[in-house]
């Protein structure tokens, strides 16, 4: 018996051990076709029935960053122009003032307004964050703070305008402050220049109005320096607490160190959720956590009921699985391009 057979099988021992089966799965053995089938089929189990949109998250992505040209700012068009759907309140103290596309979400507070996300945007941070708000009962002129998820233009777009015009103050992480002062990623007349450096945060920073304190974890990934808050919202006055999922799509070409950072982001977020007992996870996409539905059922209820974003933590977590798993997915095809 040579030395590399008995290896193999300690190492088949070792897994009989490890896994109660006779050979590891597939992703321990590196990226290979299999190793990507069993980090899709670890997704889509997560994902069960309810979160199939996540799990588009699974497909295939380009493995060059778009580039801006006169096709990618048609398409931008084309999302921007998508009638917008009507305001809402997602919870007593949480409402929603997006457009089709991105979202914008408004945490209100006995002292001003949290606003997180600004759109693409003056245009849209007029029709759809300042009408919005009046449509619900609330005065523009109360934002606070504009808490920007991330260095890309359909978020903050809307901003440096709320911010000139109520004197605002804009919020994001160094780290994405930096990218857009250096070397920002995407950049198109449709969003105009981003936002001047105004406050600047870190992994874990707390922002607090009004009795309302958002915790913001940097989650690297989506941009090196996402943020996603989270903070207590009630419903008929019982209370939960969000997850907001600062930036979800693989957009940034074959880069296999933000690709895993991703999927660490993610697994790190899966622990706050257990810790904390985070029972909603919203998106600054509706198509992502579904929330037009939400407020269409809610709507339709007449602010009475159970709240559908109300999901629960094991959902959270299973989100999170799923976004985790995509990622390893994703990793493992850029991997074998190389
Ligand atoms: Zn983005």
């Amino acid at each position: 018996m040579t030395p590399r057979r008995s290896g193999g099988l300690l190492a088949a021992a070792l897994a009989t051990v490890l896994w109660g089966c006779a050979s590891p799965p597939p992703a321990t053995l590196g990226p290979s076709e299999a190793s990507i089938a069993a980090h899709v089929a670890a997704a889509t189990r997560a994902a069960g029935s309810d979160l199939g949109e996540v799990l588009t998250l699974c497909k295939p992505v380009p493995t060059a960053r778009p580039v801006q040209d006169e096709a990618a700012d048609r398409g931008l068009r084309a999302l921007i122009a998508r009638p917008a759907p009507p305001p809402g309140r997602a919870f007593d103290n949480l409402y929603f003032v997006g457009g089709d596309w991105a979202s914008a979400w408004a945490i209100d507070t006995p002292e001003g307004i949290i606003l997180i996300d600004a759109l693409n945007n003056q245009v849209e941070a007029t029709a759809l964050i300042e009408g919005g708000m009046r449509k619900l009962g609330l005065d523009p002129a109360r934002i606070r703070y504009i808490v920007v998820s991330h260095g890309h233009g359909d978020h903050y777009g809307g901003a440096p305008y709320l911010a000139q015009k109520y004197g605002a103050r804009v919020v994001m992480s160094d780290i994405d402050w930096t990218m857009m002062e250096t070397r920002l990623e995407f950049a198109t007349p449709i969003w105009g220049a981003p936002p001047k450096r105004d406050i600047s945060v870190k992994d874990g920073d707390k922002l607090t109005l009004g009795g309302t304190s958002l915790t913001l974890y940097v989650t690297p990934g989506h941009t090196w320096g996402t943020l996603s808050p989270v903070f207590d919202v009630t419903w008929q006055g019982k209370k939960h607490r969000v997850l907001l999922w600062g930036g979800t799509g693989f957009n940034f070409g074959a880069d296999i160190p933000r690709m895993e950072s991703y999927g660490r982001s993610t697994q790190r977020m899966a622990q706050v959720v257990r810790a904390e007992g985070i029972d909603v996870m919203l998106s600054n996409h509706s198509r992502v956590d579904g929330s037009q539905g939400k407020l269409a059922r809610l709507r339709e209820a007449g602010g009475t009921g159970p709240n559908p974003f109300v999901v629960g933590e094991p959902t959270v977590e299973r989100t999170l699985t799923v976004m985790n798993e995509c990622s390893l997915a994703q990793r493992d095809r850029f991997a074998l391009l190389r």
